[in-house]
């Protein structure tokens, strides 16, 4: 037997009897769909009764009240899915009966290409193919697939890899076994490869490598910084100190740093204590306007400001007054020579 026939084959033995699964209907599919996006089937299987039993079709549920919908839907949370099937079906109301093409399903509201996909093939027996966790996980195992799940790249992958194998002739009763096979069998935890079907042809299980399936890219999470550098400077030289520690920049020269936890109002920067505990007569100039600058995973703004200090001003400690011929040997991040391009006061 091949990868289908013997998913087939188990969901002919094992698949969960789920009361839309009695069913053809393309209204009621789309239902239990949009409830189990974000729901345990657990959770599910109520709600989905309680709204066939009030609204058994698009026209009911177009003609009742918002207010009626989401107190259908208390208690599972994500209420714009109960405001986008309300609105899908005013649609479909207008149309006078449920699409029937793969574009004009996925053009409702609240409807992916997952949703899309599983209607149209468990209602019509569309040979789509759908993607969701489940098929991510049964496919990167049993194939052995390195790509990650999360990239560009992965997603065409396994989308044209779960076509391929999809058997046309029973492509909704496939999609069903494969998502059953991933939320019962190949489960993401200590799947159970001891009694699986697919165990002898299964290259992650003879690799001994199963838990390192599916591959997901770590995305990075861009944070903002927002930086106030003040040039002091006295005698034609300007302050400097090294940068310590874990934080970007280790061991660069930058002038005094004053870092805010949000965009900071010109008086916060001019009135800040730092500034105040050095020179109370400070007078700031600014150099440039806010300097966006991305790093990695950062995005900084900096502003950055000249002030001349007096000869009674307390100078913190680590730091040094450099000449601009000193300056221009010590190490600096770029965003320091930007700002040093600009002119000097
Ligand atoms: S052998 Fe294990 S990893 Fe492979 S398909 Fe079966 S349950 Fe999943």
């Amino acid at each position: 037997m091949d990868f289908a026939e013997t998913l087939l084959s188990w969901y002919d033995t094992h698949k969960r009897d789920l009361p839309w699964r009695e069913t053809k209907d393309a209204y009621r599919i789309w239902i239990s769909e949009i409830i189990l996006q974000q729901t345990r089937v657990e959770q599910g299987w109520d709600y989905y009764l309680r709204f066939i039993d009030r609204f058994p079709d698009a026209k009911n549920l177009a003609q009742a009240d918002e207010d009626e919908v989401l107190r259908l839907w208390q208690g599972l949370g994500y209420y714009s899915r109960a405001r986008n099937l309300h609105t899908a079906a005013k649609t479909v109301a207008k149309q006078g009966s449920f699409p029937t093409t793969y574009e004009e399903v996925r053009a409702l509201k609240g409807v992916g290409d997952y949703t899309a996909a599983a209607i149209c093939s468990i209602a019509y027996n569309m040979p789509v193919a759908v993607l969701d966790g489940n098929v991510f996980r049964v496919l990167a195992r049993y194939f052995h697939v390195e790509l990650p799940i999360n990239s560009t790249k992965g997603r065409k992958y396994f989308a044209k890899l779960a076509q391929e194998l999809l058997p046309e002739a029973q492509a909704g009763t496939y999609n069903q076994a494969i998502m059953d096979f991933g939320a019962l069998q190949c489960v993401p935890a200590r799947p159970n490869c001891e009694q699986c079907p697919l165990r002898d042809s299964c290259s992650a299980f003879h690799q001994g490598d199963v838990s390192h399936f599916p591959v997901k890219e770590r995305r990075l999470t861009v944070k903002d910084r927002y930086m106030a550098y003040v040039f002091l400077h006295q005698n034609g030289k300007t302050l400097m100190h090294q940068r310590i520690g874990s934080d970007i920049w280790r061991g660069l020269y930058e002038p005094l740093l004053i870092e805010f936890e949000q965009k900071p109002t010109d008086s916060e920067i001019l009135t800040h204590s730092v500034l105040q505990s050095i020179d109370t007569s400070l007078v700031l100039h600014e150099r440039v306007g806010i300097l966006k600058h991305k790093l990695t995973h950062r995005t900084l703004y900096i502003r950055a400001f000249d002030a001349e200090v007096s000869q009674h001003a307390n100078i913190p400690s680590g730091y040094q007054w450099v000449d601009a011929r000193e300056m221009s040997q010590l190490p600096l991040p770029r965003a320091i020579e930007l700002l040093l391009e600009k002119s000097m006061p």
